[in-house]
Order: structure tokens, then sequence, then C-alpha cells
């Protein structure tokens, strides 16, 4: 390893959600272990979350450790302890969560003047970065976890505007896009729509990333040709591919199965004997992600599609504060699954990994969330879009109409998170339906799972040596080197 690049530190400020900090905290391992020294900044309870996965590279022979910091818990009045969005037990308590970061900004930003550094790479939500790297004299790299196609959606769609020329139940399609692309006027997100509390604050976020050093993307070339070029041209807008991140770097058992652990302990096993004793590509595992909470009436449809469709599944199943189990299954239905063994019902957090890449899981009911879309990829599997909020119904669109390797639950219509699930009910057949198709045999199944194992190969590939992905982060490694020698031969002059 050569002494210089030895020498490059990166330090990584990340959210504090797990959506974020999952895969940045996977990046900031793929940078340590190709040679840079790597500070992740946490608070107590999230570093926590990953110390086994960061002690297990320290031990290694990487250069990476956390630095915690204090969350100001009684200040915003939160239970000590809950530090992200995937832990709150209610949604009134993610403003003195989002609070609490905005506490610490003072202290963060004092961290990030004290801690040596030759690059600040930070999460969307903390634009304030950027003058600090400024002020410091280094370049601030804006860390996206989504996909370069939804990026481009959300920049067309502000640019053309294409739904002041539709009705709201109309469709709009995007304007000089490489795909013809359709939707609901209804599907766009709202801050697109309309101005409203979060049109401003997504304006600051892109101003900081159009004024960065550039962004960093967890995608790969060979999924993403068009758009990445679209970022980079159109936009105009430097970024490095170096995904999928947690392909790269959760390899083994201890790996997925410890990885942002918030149940603690390890239950793990009682999900994996149950796939165990399941046939090849067999199981279906349903997931909305850490954090979306659909109420009631909406879990109910899905209990009975699922259960009509006569396929095994894995359901992960987070209830709002005010809905009870018991208004879900009121039919007996658990009962059923559970003596039947054709259904595990996860109440909480699943090893979402370790599930995903077993031989017997088949097929990804997903809320578009952009890593369990890389998740699913990584480990061959066809998907049913279910997307609710945020970017999710751009990254639907990727799956069932670029990419090819999902179909579309129907969902229609957009929703602010906290409410979703809540506009348009999915109804059961349209679940039922979706699973059959995905999860039979026929011509549509096959073709999704002979497309998306093509990109499973491609990722793996990407990674390796001479792959696209591999290639970008060296030559990003090395061009942040330079510039540091560079840097520094300036000031010793
Ligand atoms: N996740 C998990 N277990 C769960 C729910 C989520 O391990 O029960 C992980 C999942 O593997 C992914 C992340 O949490 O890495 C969720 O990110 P995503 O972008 O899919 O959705 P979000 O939670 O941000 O909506």
């Amino acid at each position: 390893m050569d002494s210089e690049t030895d020498k490059l530190k990166i330090v990584f400020l990340p959210y504090v959600t797990g959506g974020h900090m999952i895969p940045m905290v996977d990046e900031a391992r793929v940078f340590a272990q190709h040679g840079v020294d790597v500070t992740i900044i946490l608070t107590k309870a999230n570093a926590a979350l990953f110390q086994k996965s960061i002690d297990r590279d320290f031990s290694a022979g990487h250069r990476i450790r956390i630095h915690v910091i204090q969350f100001p818990s009684a200040q915003v009045g939160l239970p000590e302890g809950i530090e992200n969005l995937n832990t709150i037990t209610s949604i009134d308590m993610a403003g003195p969560l989002t609070q609490g970061m905005v506490f610490l900004r003072e202290p963060i930003e004092q961290l990030l003047r004290d801690v040596p550094s030759d690059c600040i790479v930070a999460d969307m939500f903390f634009p304030w970065t950027l003058d600090v790297a400024n002020d410091l004299g280094i370049p601030r790299l804006a860390f996206r976890g989504t996909s370069y196609f939804s990026l481009c959606a959300e920049h067309c769609v502000r640019i053309h505007e294409p739904h002041k020329y539709s009705s709201e139940s109309g469709f709009v399609s995007l304007p000089g896009f490489p795909h013809k692309i359709e939707m609901l006027t209804l599907q766009l997100p709202e801050w697109s729509r309309m101005t409203n509390r979060f049109t401003g604050m997504m304006d600051v976020m892109r101003e900081a990333e159009e004024n960065s050093y550039g962004v960093l993307m967890n995608s790969f070339h060979e999924l993403e040709d068009a758009y990445e070029e679209y970022f980079k041209t159109t936009m105009g807008l430097k970024a490095w591919s170096i995904g999928p991140v947690s392909l790269w770097v959760n390899r083994d058992v201890s790996d997925k199965s410890g990885r942002y652990n918030i149940t603690g302990g390890d239950g793990h096993h009682e999900v994996i004997n149950w796939l165990n004793s399941k046939g090849k590509n067999s199981v279906l595992y349903v997931s909305f992600g850490g954090i979306a909470k659909l109420p009631a009436t909406q879990l109910k449809e899905i209990a009975h599609g699922l259960e009509a469709s006569g396929h095994p599944f894995i359901w992960v199943i987070r209830k709002k504060q005010n809905d009870e189990y018991q208004q879900v299954f009121t039919e007996g239905i658990e009962e059923r699954m559970s003596e039947s063994k054709r259904g595990f019902i996860i109440k909480g957090w699943a090893p979402q990994v370790l599930i995903l890449d077993h031989p017997s899981t088949g097929g990804l009911v997903t809320h578009c969330g952009w890593n369990s879309i890389l998740e699913g990829l990584n480990a061959g599997l066809p998907m049913i879009a279910w997307p609710l909020f945020a970017e999710q119904f751009y990254n639907e669109k990727l799956l069932t109409d670029v990419l090819r390797i999902g179909v579309a639950v129907g969902v229609k219509e957009w929703s602010n998170w906290g409410q979703e699930g809540t506009t348009a009910v999915v109804k059961r057949e349209e679940v039922e339906k979706a699973v059959r198709l995905v999860m039979g045999g026929g011509k549509e199944a096959t073709e999704l799972r002979k497309k998306v194992s093509e990109l499973q190969d491609a990722a793996k590939k990407a990674l390796e040596i001479g792959g696209s992905s591999h290639a970008n982060l060296m030559a990003l490694i090395n061009e942040l080197r330079s510039w540091k020698i560079q840097k520094s031969s300036t000031v010793t002059k």
C-alpha cells in the first residue's frame, strides 16, 4: 500500500435513520478496506448498532473508528436511547429527533474542525457541512442514498413541471428522459407538485450538492448507465458510482446478521430455521423498510392477499401506535399461517440481508427504498413494487419500466411519510395477483428472474478488480490523494 494513500483521512457523517446510516457506514467500511483512514461520527445508541462490524474491520487491520457524540435526549424530551427514526415509537417523536440533530450542529461542526481530515462525506440532511469543508479548505462529498434515476426524475420534474400540463387524475411524462416514463400526477412527490414546507429544504440540499466536490452514489454503471450519464451531463454534477456497497462489505453471516441489529440479541436462528425447511426460491419476503407503518386496514388486505396466493412468505410488520395486531389478524390468519407453517411473521426488525440471501427466498415485496432494492438485486430476487413516500414512486418506475425486474402492485398515490397507506388501499385481490405472477413459474416471472440474475452478476463484477465500481472507487481515492498532495505542496511553498 502506498504511503500517501495511507495518509488519506475521510470523515463520514450519516443521518439518523437506517436507510441513510446503513449504506453510509457500509461505504465508510469500503473506503477503509481500500486503505483510507476513516472516522464515522455517530451518536451513542447508533454507534452501538455498528460497533461490532467496525471492531471486526479494525481487528482485520483497517483504520476505521467511530467517534461517539452524545445525543441531547433530555433537552428534546426523548427517552434515552431513542436516537433514530427506526426506534421511535410514534411519529410525534420525529420532530424532537430532528431537533436533537439541529442542536448537535455546533458540537459536530467543532468536531469536524478538530478531527484531522482531508475530506468530509456528509448526508444530504447536513447541507451546512459544505461551509465547514470550504472553511477548512477540504472537499465535501455529498452522500445520496438513492438511485440516479430518482434524482434525474426529480430534476426533470422541477425543470419541466409536467404536472402543470396535466390534471390531478391524469398522467405526466418525463420529457427528455432516456426512457419513455409515464406516471400518475399523484404519484409525484408533493414537494415537486406544489410548494410546501419540504420544497425549500430540498432546494437547500440540492444547492449544497451542486456546490460540493461531487456526489457519492450507491449504484453501479451497468445498472443505470443512461441516468448516470444524465446526472453528469444534463444535470452537470460530478459523481462516482461505487455500489452496491452492501454487497462489498456484508460477505459473511456475522456481517449480515449483526448489521444494524436494533432488536439486539440473536433471534435470527428461528427465521433461518424456518427458511431452511422451505424449497429453493419458494418464499416471498414482504417488507416496507425501516420507517413505514401501514394502517390496520391495509395490513389486513395484505394478510388476506398473501394467504390467498398460496405461496410461503415472511412478512415484516410494524404496527402504528394505535393499531393493535388483533385488528389486523382478526380472522385467525396468524394462527392458520403458523399452524400450516406457510407464513412467518416478524413483528419488528428483520435480519433482512440474511433472509434475502437465503436460497429459499425467491421474491421480494418492497416499498422501493433504494437499499432494499439493491439488497434484493444482490440476491437475484424479482420484486413486487409497493411504493409509499419520498422518491419511492420513481424507483418503482426504474424497476418496472427500465430494468424490468419487478411488477407494480398498483399504488396510485404518493403519501407523506406518516400517512402511508391511508389514501388508497391496495386490495387483497391485487396483492394475490402480483404474488402469483412473481412467485409462479409463468413466462413473465421467468423473464423477471432472468433479468435480475443478469444484474446480480453485473453487481458482483462491478466490485471486482477491474470492475466499474472498483475502478471508480480507486479513481476517487487517487484523485483525493493527488488533491491532498497538491494542497500540502502549495501550503509549504
Ligand atoms: N432493514 C432491516 N430490517 C428491517 C427493515 C429494514 O434490516 O426489518 C434494513 C434494510 O436491509 C435496508 C434498510 O434497513 O438496508 C432500509 O433502507 P431502505 O432504503 O430500503 O428503506 P427506508 O427504511 O429508508 O425506507
